[in-house]
């Protein structure tokens, strides 16, 4: 059994920047909606933010909400008041945790930022389905409480290669969602800005992909768990300018890191790659946990979601579609193993963690063989880890600490 050691964990000064951006950004979006001076659009978290920038909407991604319930550990007690009106435990524990955090008038928006009470009411809603049914649910009840439009792309999923039927289908209905949110705008849509809105996307997305690219370096400069909480800007500022700015800085730190040779965390001696959700509510624990036994967790299919670099701003429509489609959650298991291939090479990694969140089969790799496959296929060993995303109910701490431990030791066999 590995001998536990004191783990202190190591913050990046720009951390500090990334939050003044989310600061910011929720501030901005609780005058709009407390004033009417914008519109508010509600988009899901790879849905199509940059039309709704072009038509001068403020976008707000219910997602991060819920991460912020899971991180705050507020989600496992609201989850039972939306599974009292029908929404069963067994579904996406995002979409319980703040349909229960709506019922019972609560936020963790309101614990962090003075003023605030919670997330701005929506003038529209917009979904991609590209990621699950859930967001268009999830949405449809938001729509019905607020009785606001809720417009949507219905995508497809288990892509094997994303054809030109497929991007075809997807631009199509991004344009025709046009006149429903000229209608809640008030203003008529305009081809030059959706161009820019996609540069400033396609600019953030190069600049994240940079950013977790520096794990590639050795010892990595950035973790996994690092990740989750600066990925905010990506999500929520895509299309923006001052989600670029931040992040600009955050490389450079990064970069300052690797020319030190400064790992984050100290003595990094197992490179680990995660592939599905975050355990939002034990975001420190786990980052702990890894540290003290010296393994980096240092890449994530997650984190990665959130690069398109498919975005053109010549071709908005088309390029938009691509990007969304080409998004690994949406695609079949063949892709899927080459992409995490790909990653394992790159990032160099000794062991690949799954995360089986219960609530979210969609982003959990694990149930049909893959950890299996791509072991045979790599030479790279897995753990799965049984867990959630939100529901802490469903997570035994105990268990994963035992099965990380013997996981190390396994690795460490084969150093
Ligand atoms: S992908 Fe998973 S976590 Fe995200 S909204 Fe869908 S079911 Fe929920």
């Amino acid at each position: 059994m590995a001998e536990e050691k004191k783990v202190v964990i190591k913050r990046l000064e720009s951390a500090k920047v990334l939050g003044k951006f989310m600061a910011d950004y929720y501030y901005e979006l609780d005058h709009a909606s407390k004033t009417g001076e914008k519109k508010v659009a509600w988009c899901t978290s790879v849905g199509p933010a940059e039309i709704l920038r072009a038509m001068g909407f403020l976008v707000y991604f219910p997602e991060t909400h819920s991460a912020m319930l899971g991180s705050s550990r507020m989600a496992t007690d609201l989850i039972p008041k939306a599974n009292a009106i029908g929404y069963s435990p067994d579904i996406c524990s995002y979409l319980t945790a703040d349909i229960g955090a709506y019922l019972e008038k609560v936020s963790p928006l309101a614990k962090v930022f003075k003023g605030i009470e919670g997330p701005p009411k929506p003038d529209v809603l917009v979904f991609n389905t590209n990621q699950c049914r859930d967001v268009q649910d999830w949405f449809a009840f938001y729509a019905k409480e607020y009785n606001v439009p809720l417009v949507g792309v219905h995508s497809f999923v288990g892509v094997q290669d994303v054809s030109e039927a497929h991007v075809k289908s997807v631009a199509k209905q991004m344009e025709e969602m046009i006149p429903a949110l000229e209608e809640v705008s008030g203003t008529k849509f305009d081809i030059d800005r959706l161009r820019e809105a996609v540069a400033l996307s396609r600019e953030c997305s190069d600049l994240w992909k940079e950013v977790l690219d520096t794990a590639a370096a050795v010892p990595s400069p950035i973790t996994f768990f690092d990740g989750t909480t600066l990925m905010g800007a990506a999500v929520v500022g895509r299309g923006t300018q001052k989600a670029n700015d931040a992040y600009r800085i955050l490389l450079k730190e990064l970069q300052e890191r690797i020319a030190r040779k400064e790992g984050a965390i100290d003595n990094e001696r197992f490179r680990l790659y995660w592939e599905g959700m975050p355990v939002w509510g034990r975001l420190s624990a786990h980052a702990k946990l890894f540290a003290g036994l010296d393994a980096c967790v240092l890449a994530s299919t997650y984190c990665n979601s959130w690069i398109f670099t498919a975005l053109d701003p010549e071709d908005p429509f088309t390029s938009m579609a691509r990007a969304y489609t080409e998004l690994f959650i949406v695609r079949a298991d063949a892709p899927k193993e080459k992409y995490i291939r790909d990653m394992v090479d790159f990032f160099k990694v000794d062991g690949i963690i799954y995360h089986d969140a219960k609530t979210c089969p969609n982003n959990s790799n694990c149930r049909y063989g893959m950890p299996q496959r791509l072991e045979k296929d790599t030479g790279v060993p897995y753990l799965t880890i049984n867990g959630d995303l939100n529901d802490l109910r469903l997570i035994s701490d105990e268990q994963t600490k035992t099965n990380v431990e013997a996981f190390i030791e396994q690795l460490e066999e084969r150093k």
